[in-house]
């Protein structure tokens, strides 16, 4: 299944550079012969020189060329080309301090390389991987290392040096990292443009769909909810939910097994509890939610405790739609809305892209069609 928005739709997202459209359509430009994403920051064509494709390789078919600024072939939420030598060199070398000189070897220009972090992780570069160091000399201590072996075995040539970072972003002491608790975070590519996923020890405590929030804005949210730390990099909550997700988008899994960690009222509780019981490819309204908690008026409140939910897909505020069938609202955008319960209705998987899947021809539909189906 790949199916595009409607028309007006794209048009405006296009127009308006509106990331959270990125991985659900491409456009290509007749005057240039050029195709790009929904958030390219180069200068906008008219609309009426626009061109809508699904998926690259459709657009490639009609004769356009991929845009060299915004790579539209780069699935949403993976790592450009441009950049992958310096995450080749993350992974291998992940306790190097870095400079502008050293970026500059690699053939990349420190600004783009500071632009990029900042806008996907909501920090500098310098400061992604200073907390991913001391993640890493975090984890270090915690399964029985020495001072020792997390500060020098983690980049810092100083006791001194590594006790003030630590402090700084645990705000505690290495002393007590066996109490310490910290946030991890990381971005999967997925058919619906990249998923923000974290996790605490006790489980995964976010889902969040790039319609939500500029990524670097729900980091800071994240961090203020649970009062934790934040640290990017991998935990086994975050990838135990990658690889469900990817079943999930497959249609292969409809019951989703991470441990989750979601604080909320006893009320939200109530109402997380009851979305989590409504079954693969059933909705409810939200007066039966309203019901099903015992709080027969309370559809306001259900609505609101549904739109608090911060674990997109695997506490499926997406199957509450409103009476009488019409779609609702939903953070990450009505369109993904509209693709999960399609997902779930028909069983048939969600293609990022027909390059990647080689699937066929993608159905179009129409505007109106959405609250119709439902
Ligand atoms: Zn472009």
């Amino acid at each position: 299944m790949n199916l595009m928005p409607p028309r007006a739709a794209m048009e405006r997202a296009f127009l308006t550079g509106d990331r959270t459209f990125d991985g659900l359509f491409v456009a290509g430009v007749r005057t240039t012969g050029i195709f790009c994403r929904p958030s390219c920051p180069a200068r906008k064509a008219k609309p009426q020189h626009l061109d809508y494709f699904a998926t690259p390789s459709e657009a490639r078919s009609a004769g356009y060329r991929s845009c060299r600024r915004c790579e539209p072939e780069a699935q949403p939420g993976s790592v450009p080309n441009w950049l992958e030598p310096l995450f080749r060199r993350l992974e291998s070398e992940p306790d190097r301090r870095w400079d502008g000189g050293q970026l500059r070897e690699l053939g990349l220009e420190p600004a783009r390389v500071r632009r990029w972090f900042q806008q996907r992780h909501g920090m500098t570069f310098a400061a992604y991987c200073r907390s991913r160091r001391l993640g890493r000399a975090l984890e270090t201590l915690q399964t029985g290392g020495t001072l020792d072996d997390a500060a020098l075995g983690h980049g810092y040539e100083s006791h001194s040096g590594f006790r003030e970072a630590f402090r700084q972003q645990f705000a505690c002491p290495p002393g007590s990292a066996d109490a310490t608790r910290c946030l991890r975070a990381e971005t999967m590519a997925s058919p619906l443009g990249p998923i923000l996923l974290a996790a605490t020890d006790s489980g995964l405590c976010l889902v969040s769909l790039a319609g939500d929030e500029p990524p670097g804005e729900t980091r800071e949210h994240l961090k203020c909810r649970m009062q934790l730390p934040l640290v990017p990099g991998g935990h086994p909550a975050i990838e135990q939910a990658k690889a469900e997700l990817a079943e999930y988008f497959a249609g292969r899994r409809r019951q989703f097994t991470v441990p989750l960690d979601a604080p909320g009222t006893e009320f939200q509780q109530r109402v997380w509890t009851a979305l989590q019981a409504i079954p693969y490819g059933e909705v409810r309204s939200y007066a039966e939610l309203a019901r099903e908690v015992g709080c027969a008026n309370g559809q306001r409140a259900v609505g609101m405790a549904n739109g608090a939910n911060r674990i997109a897909i695997l506490i499926p505020c997406h199957r509450v739609v409103n009476t009488g069938g019409a779609l609702g609202g939903y953070s990450g955008g009505l369109w993904r809305k509209w693709l999960l319960l399609e997902l779930e209705r028909t069983g048939t998987p969600l293609t990022p892209s027909a390059a990647q899947t080689g699937t066929g021809k993608p159905a179009q539909i129409h505007p109106k069609e959405p609250a119709k189906t439902l």
